[in-house]
């Protein structure tokens, strides 16, 4: 199992979400690029009567076209690395095939490795260590190697000296706005960043004003509401509402998800306390996203038990969804905060599953109460045999542990069909309801009570 960001509680899977739009944007100009870049060369070459290169850049215009469509489609990791990988493994063979130096004309294309070690690195930048670095790394080595040796494999397909030295000014002066249109991104990225963390610092002085929570029903497989998963939003004063894909990982990385998943703990207990007093809502569960950051505090159980215990809510009612990625460190601490939980009756939920790091013989040690099978695997499940293959591994791997298991991202009878066709009991999605501000989920609810009772 796969996963990009070990630190954060966003789902990554196949749709990369901690890019920002810039980012993504630059993603989709380099491919495109890399499309009409090998249209021009093949053009040439076909001219020149190459075939080889024209196959060649026939090959590297297809990955563009999947980079273009990896993209769209919001698999920015998959695309990147595609796109990447592409490029590097294409320039290093124009540096050793085409462009070999001579002393009329040196060797240029390499100006390219500094610019795609770049990209790398804005790319990569949340994914593990050894893409993060290794991959712009390897860019930098490649550059080296090329600017300091005169080394080229000489075959008739090599460049000629005339071609070589009006591409010798072409590809410096093209490298060069490469480089600069990438640290203009990078700069605003930082920017839009610092700024992100001011405005969330405010909000955090009263965060009844700028933040809420939102309910979206899960329901069984009777079509019955179960509970709800309860999910933070942003009213940015300025800029309207802003994704929490956008600013958890940046309150993340801030450390400003403490004193906000502390807020989000104290309003949905506050919510189960009024649902309590609704004879149709009082048997709801709650799910609530946490952090790994916020599990990770020393303090984590007492402040949860304390906030529990201030509010009146029944500790049966609350579920907490955790992430795999909290997994990586220190587990024997997760699993210890997870039991004393669990003793006092607060559910255990591992959400997205499948996105993370999960093995086996992690899963066995949690006292789970529950698996959320990750949305990416059910949006495709009827089109797709491979996320049909996961969906139905995951589902069989939690009813096996004894484990419940609830799909998110369910838009259609047909998905919810397949997944109550391989044991799933549980939905969340678009099918049933998007999230709901909590007037309005209460009296979804209860309309769904009172029909259930007709
Ligand atoms: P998640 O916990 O996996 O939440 C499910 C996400 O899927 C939600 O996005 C929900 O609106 C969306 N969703 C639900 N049904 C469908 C569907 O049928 N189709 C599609 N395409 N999407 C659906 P949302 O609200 O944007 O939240 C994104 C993520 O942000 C959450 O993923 C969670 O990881 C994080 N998040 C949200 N609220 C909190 C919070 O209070 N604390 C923390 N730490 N993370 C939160
Ligand atoms: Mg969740
Ligand atoms: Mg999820």
């Amino acid at each position: 199992m796969t996963s990009t960001n070990p630190s954060s509680a966003i789902p990554q899977g196949a749709a990369g979400h901690r890019h920002s739009t810039r980012v993504r944007r630059a993603l989709r100009v380099g491919s495109v690029a890399l499309v009409l870049v090998s249209l021009v060369w093949g053009g040439y070459f076909a001219w020149q009567g190459d075939t080889l290169l024209v196959a060649a850049n026939l090959l590297m215009g297809g990955t563009g076209a999947w980079c273009v469509r990896l993209a769209r489609r919001g698999d920015t990791r998959g695309a990147s690395l595609l796109l990447v990988g592409m490029l590097l493994l294409v320039l290093c063979l124009m540096c050793v095939f085409l462009d070999i130096p001579s002393p009329r004309a040196p060797r240029v294309t390499h100006h390219y490795l500094l610019a795609l070690g770049a990209t790398a690195l804005l790319l990569f930048r949340n994914d593990r260590p050894w893409l993060r670095h290794g991959a712009p790394l390897l860019c930098f080595a490649a550059f080296f190697v090329f600017g300091s040796t005169q080394w080229g494999i000489v075959t008739p397909h090599a460049l000629p000296d005339e071609l070589r030295v009006l591409g010798s000014w072409a590809n410096s002066a093209m490298a060069m706005a490469v480089m600069y249109a990438l640290l203009y991104v990078m700069l605003s990225e930082v920017a839009e960043h610092k700024a992100m963390v001011a405005d969330l610092r405010r909000a955090l002085q009263d965060p009844q004003q700028q933040f809420a929570l939102v309910y979206q029903p899960q329901v069984d497989t009777a079509g019955r509401v179960r509970g709800a998963e309860a999910l933070l939003r942003w009213t940015h004063p300025g800029r309207g509402p802003v994704s929490p894909a956008e600013f958890i990982p940046v309150a993340e990385q801030s450390g400003q998800i403490l004193p906000l998943g502390h807020w989000v703990l104290g309003r949905a207990c506050a919510q189960l306390v009024a649902w309590a007093e609704h004879p149709q809502l009082r048997e709801l569960t709650l799910s609530v996203n946490v952090s790994a950051q916020q599990f990770r505090q020393r303090d984590f159980v007492p402040q949860l038990l304390s906030i529990l215990q201030r509010s009146g809510a029944r500790p049966g009612r609350l579920k907490l969804e955790l992430t795999e990625s909290m997994l990586v460190n220190d587990l024997d601490d997760i699993v210890a905060k997870m039991r004393i939980l669990k003793a006092e009756g607060v559910g255990l939920s591992l959400d997205d599953f499948g996105t993370g790091y999960s093995s086996l013989s992690y899963l066995k040690q949690l006292p789970l109460d529950e698996l959320k099978v990750d949305k990416s695997f059910v949006q495709d499940v009827l089109e797709n045999p491979q996320d049909a293959a996961i969906a139905r591994t995951v589902t069989t791997l939690g009813l096996t542990m004894g484990l419940s298991v609830i799909a998110e991202g369910v838009e259609t009878a047909g998905q919810r069909d397949f997944l109550a066709g391989i044991g799933c009991r549980a939905f969340q999605g678009y099918l049933y309801s998007k999230p709901l501000p909590a007037a309005e989920f209460d009296a979804y609810a209860e309309r769904q009570a009172l029909q259930r009772a007709a």
